[in-house]
């Protein structure tokens, strides 16, 4: 078990940022840690980065308890804060140098080097920081993250503020990475779970509202939605009489949305109901439901 949590609550004075939060997370797992705004991502993974303590609770870093081996859990684990506080002034290859120089890690320029060379900054690396674009940056960031070779990378919004080019960049540079460490990084976006992400646990006001393989939040949760076009008009009753549907929408003239919460595939019955009523059924689509629509669902409280 790389990352345990149990039981964590956090306060802020009167308020409460995390509420009774418990989760696990095993070994060479990318987990997505995806929820809006407030919703208390960075306070959990300060918790578990050793930066601020926990109110209530345990958490435990590949077995070491964050409160009482903070040393272990540190030598274990990298962490790339919100918002990537870096020094501009420095120099590349000085930062992650200095950087090694805390963690007392041993041939420190040739291990500088092979991060410079992984994280794709080879061309930067004589550059100050404060020259280099944001998604260099954030290189910068997981370099130093990584540097002591953790096993854990922690990752608070490690794509937020890049463009769409950086995006794609980090985000494949994070599944790299992932092939042989536990990641667990935060993100408001849910296209970035579904694009990077083997589970996801989305956290909201404090408390974990789901936590599950992505591929199962989409389609387990779900009622079926079928998109129909048929080729003439034909009253609503009609189609809501088609065995398994549950809700029937029209789209326009003669096209419906027929929805289900059957395990069954509905579109047989829509195909014998259209030849039952002597309709042709121009097109017929399966609507995907998207991790978006989830998280809609669980934090719309
Ligand atoms: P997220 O990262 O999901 O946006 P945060 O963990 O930053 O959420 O914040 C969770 C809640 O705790 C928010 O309501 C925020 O205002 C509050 N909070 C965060 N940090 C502090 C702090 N240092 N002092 C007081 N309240 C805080
Ligand atoms: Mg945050």
């Amino acid at each position: 078990m790389s990352i345990a949590v149990s039981g964590v609550s956090k306060l802020y004075g009167q308020q409460k940022a995390l509420d009774d939060v418990s989760f696990q997370i095993d070994k060479g797992n990318i987990v997505g840690f995806l929820g809006p705004n407030g919703a208390g991502k960075s306070t959990m993974m300060k918790i578990i980065s050793c930066y601020i303590p926990q109110t209530e609770g345990t958490v435990k870093v590949c077995g070491y308890d964050v409160m009482d081996q903070s040393m272990e859990v540190r030598s274990r684990l990298g962490y790339l804060p919100e918002n990537n506080p870096l020094y501009p002034e420095m120099y590349v290859r000085e930062y992650l140098e200095f950087m090694g120089g805390i963690h007392k890690i041993p041939s420190i320029k040739s291990r500088v080097d092979e991060m410079i060379e992984q994280v794709g900054l080879t061309l930067e690396r004589k550059k100050k920081i404060g020259a280099l674009s944001k998604g260099y940056k954030q290189r910068v960031g997981l370099a130093q993250a990584m540097l002591h070779d953790p096993e854990v990378l922690i990752l608070d919004e490690p794509t937020t503020g890049l463009d769409p080019n950086q995006i794609v960049e980090i985000r494949n540079l994070i599944k790299s990475i992932g092939a042989e460490k536990t990641v667990m990084l935060s993100t408001h976006i849910m296209q970035e779970v579904e694009a990077i992400c083997d589970r996801v646990i989305i956290i909201n006001k404090g408390g974990i509202v789901a936590d599950d393989e992505s591929k199962n939040l989409t389609s387990n949760n779900h009622a079926q939605v079928i998109r129909v076009e048929f080729d003439h008009q034909i009253e609503v009753n009609k189609i809501n009489s088609i065995q398994y549907v549950n809700e029937v929408k029209r789209v326009d003239d003669n096209t419906w949305l027929i929805g289900s919460d059957s395990e069954k595939d509905i579109r047989p019955f829509i195909f014998e109901f259209a030849v039952a009523n002597n309709l042709n059924v121009l097109t017929v689509q399966k609507e995907e439901q998207r991790l978006e629509d989830v998280f809609k669902k669980l934090t719309s409280s």
